[in-house]
This record gives structure tokens, sequence and C-alpha cells, in this order.
């Protein structure tokens, strides 16, 4: 037995019954009983670069012997937290940004929120506290994060924030109309995943993110993107922003900032939104104690570099049409419904509408089937979700298609 509570987990069933991973090489995980398995979500949709890299490994040992960190509070900073800080807001698309760093995604939703509300604020318009969201949507577990969720598991935690709202993931119309109902003036932030991600990988309708961002603009609405998953590689550019040509005015990332090698996230903030902070002597009072940490922030320089060097960060985006078509290739299963996807190296199996109503976990049924024969994917409600390492190859690609579709034919037996 343990005493580890697992996340999302059932324990009165997973207590042990674990699966306990004890290395990692490449797009491979080997448990403690020698099963090797794909991973075909790089773990939780971080492990961008794969696993076991040596460069990243090296740098963090470099920095732990140096100065393993110290706070960047006040004027105090170190060296890998400056230069990362100086390459995100290069890499990124907008002009002149600055970036805060944070220990993960769900923090740095709190941070982007926040200082819009902030923003407002200092700018006169304290009214500006609506948040508005979008079903489906995941910004982590945090306060602010499970107040704008877009799945279930919101109410029966109680009030957290009552100034939300949740449009349709797909329909202007229904930002428009909800921005009138709840009063253009009154709105802080629409944040929004380019592609929903842990929702169930919904790309946008063409044209949707663009609207809806000149929408929010002309309304003095910011507009807050959360990259977490979409960044650094997993949508073929460093920020997924770019794939549909917005300038949001913050950006969200973590996980593929350092491929999860250690835990880093942050905010890219616009000039615009930073400008009463940086020329005008506002302050935000915020801030956790591990942001802007050397070692971590050591692991996402060496992170950034094999990207550039390999030409990871481009890769899905040059090669997401043999990545959709060999998955797609399970589309014509009995149990499928749809795959879904198209852009980057993301995609959902969703399974048919019948499999679904036939058993209440026909989804859980196809993860652990797909796992028995060697590929790991991350759950949906309604099938499974798949984002491999950047790196995958021709053949490891065709070992997770076979993988999926013995996986499904399992799924098939079972549910008969
Ligand atoms: N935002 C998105 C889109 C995510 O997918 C996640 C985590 O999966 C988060 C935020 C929260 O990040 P973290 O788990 O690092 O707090």
């Amino acid at each position: 037995m343990t005493s580890l509570w697992h996340p999302f987990a059932d324990m009165a069933t997973t207590a042990g019954n674990e699966i306990v991973l004890i290395h990692g090489e490449g797009v491979w995980v080997t448990d403690d009983q020698g099963n090797r398995y794909l991973d075909g979500a790089s773990s939780l949709w971080y492990a961008n670069v794969g696993h076991g890299r040596t460069e990243i490994r090296d740098a963090v040992a470099a920095q732990m012997a140096e100065l393993e960190t110290f706070h960047i509070f006040g004027d105090f900073a170190n060296p890998p937290a400056l230069a990362l800080g100086d390459r995100l807001a290069e890499l990124s698309p907008l002009e002149d940004p600055k970036v805060l760093l944070n220990s993960g995604g769900g923090n740095s939703i709190e941070t982007a929120v926040k200082l819009a509300r902030l923003f407002h604020h200092v700018n006169g318009e304290s009214q500006r506290r609506h948040l508005i969201h979008r079903e489906h949507g995941y910004h982590g577990t945090h306060g602010i994060g499970t107040s704008i969720l877009g799945m279930p598991y919101r109410e029966e935690f109680g009030p957290l924030l009552s100034d939300t709202s949740q449009v349709a993931h797909d329909l202007i119309d229904a930002l428009a109309a909800e921005i009138e109902r709840i009063g253009p003036d009154q709105i802080a932030a629409f944040v929004f995943e380019p592609v929903i991600g842990s929702g169930g990988v919904y790309p946008p309708q063409p044209g949707y993110l663009v609207a809806a961002q000149e929408l929010c603009r002309s309304h003095g609405i910011l507009t807050i993107a959360d990259v977490v998953i979409g960044g650094f590689g997993r949508l073929g550019t460093w920020f997924g922003v770019e794939r549909f040509d917005l300038q949001p005015d913050l950006i969200v990332f973590a996980k593929g900032v350092t491929s999860g090698y250690l835990p880093l996230g942050g905010v890219v903030v616009s000039s615009s939104v930073a400008a009463p902070f940086w020329e005008q002597g506002a302050t935000f009072m915020h801030g956790i104690t591990y942001c802007g940490h050397a070692t971590c922030c050591a692991a996402a320089n060496a992170n950034l570099d094999l990207l550039t060097r390999d030409g990871l960060v481009y890769r899905a985006a040059e090669l997401e049409g043999w990545f959709h078509t060999a998955l797609s290739t399970v589309a014509d299963h009995p149990l499928v419904g749809e795959v879904r996807g198209g852009i980057g190296f993301m995609a959902a199996v969703e399974l048919a509408s019948d499999a679904l109503a036939a058993h209440p976990n026909s989804a859980g049924l196809l993860w652990s089937e797909a796992r028995a024969a060697g590929l790991l994917s991350r759950g949906l409600y309604t099938g499974i979700a798949l984002a491999p390492p950047l790196t995958i190859t021709e053949s490891e690609l065709e070992f997770a298609d076979n993988a999926l579709r013995r996986g499904l034919d399992a799924t098939a037996r079972r549910l008969a």
C-alpha cells in the first residue's frame, strides 16, 4: 500500500496498483516490471523534446553546482532567469513584451488574470472584473483556473470566482452576445486555449480566434491566450498563437518550456499591459517563492537550445499532415466516432456515440487497453488524446498506430 494520493484518481482502486515508471529515453518509458511504453501524450503534454536528454540534465547539474537558486523578489536576480526572460520575450510574437516566471500553468493563469484585473484598476476601470472563457477549456486547478473551467467538477467546490461566464467554444456570435449581456465595460478578459487540449482537442473554427481578438479589443477586453499545452513546438511554433496570427495581450505558458525536466511556467505580457508597471510606478504585489528558480530556468534554457538546434519547434507544423493521416487510419474502426486535430502534434480519438452509450467508462477502457498494447495516451471523457514528443519517428508513429488499433479491438471485445 501507499500513502501517496494521486491527482484525478480513485484511490480506492489506485492504491497498490500504480504503474511505477523508472526509466525514460526518447519517446519511450519503462516501468518497474520491465514493460516498455510509447509515451503517446508526452506524459501530461509536456515532454516535447522527449525523455533522457543529457543536455538538459547536464545544464541542471551545472547550475546546481553553481547556485541552486535564490529568489527574484524585489531587485534580486540570477543569470538563468534573466537569460530566460530575454529569450522568451525575443521568441514571442509580441513587440517588446515583459516576462513573468512561475512554477507551472495553473499559477500562471492566476498571475495573468490578476494582472489583467489590476491593469484595468490602475487605468481607472476597477469595475472590469468579469472573465469570459470557453466550454471544454481547461486552465488548471487553482482557484481562478477552477472558476473558468469549461468542464465538470467546478460547482462541487462551492463559490470561487462568481463573475465568470462560459461561452460556446466556436461561435463568435455567442461571444458577442455574452459581451453585450454582461456589459462590455464590466469585462476584464477573455481566456482561451488556441487549440483546446485536455477538454478534447478542439482546433478553432477558421477565423474564430482572430474575430474574437478583434471583438475583445474593440471593447477594451484583454485577451489571455493559454498555450500551456500549445506552446514550444506542440502546434509547430514557439507560442502556438502564431499559427492563428494572434497578438494576445497576455500569453500563459508552462509544460513544453522545460519539456517537464523541471517545473516552470510564466506569462508573456504585452508592452501596453506592462506599461503602467514598467513606466508609471504601479507595482504588481504578486509572486511565488519559486518564480525565477535558477535551476528550473537553466533547464528551460537548455530545452530552448534543443528545440532550436534540432529544429523541433517547427517540426509539428511541417509534419502535422503525416501525423494526422497516420492516426486517421483508425477512423474506420467501428468503435471510433471521430479523429480530431489537424494542427500540430495533437489529436483526439473520440469513440462512437453508441460505444459511449454502451458503457459509462468506454473511454477509460480504451485508455487501459491501449496501455496494455504499449501506448500511453491521455484520457478524455469521450476518448483519448495523443500528443507525442516532437521527436517521434515514422516507425514509432507506426507502433503507436498499431497499439491504438489493438487497444480499440480489445475494447470492442470487452464491450461486446
Ligand atoms: N492550462 C492548460 C491549457 C493546461 O492544459 C494546464 C494543465 O494541463 C494548465 C493550464 C495547468 O497547468 P499546471 O498543471 O502546470 O498547473
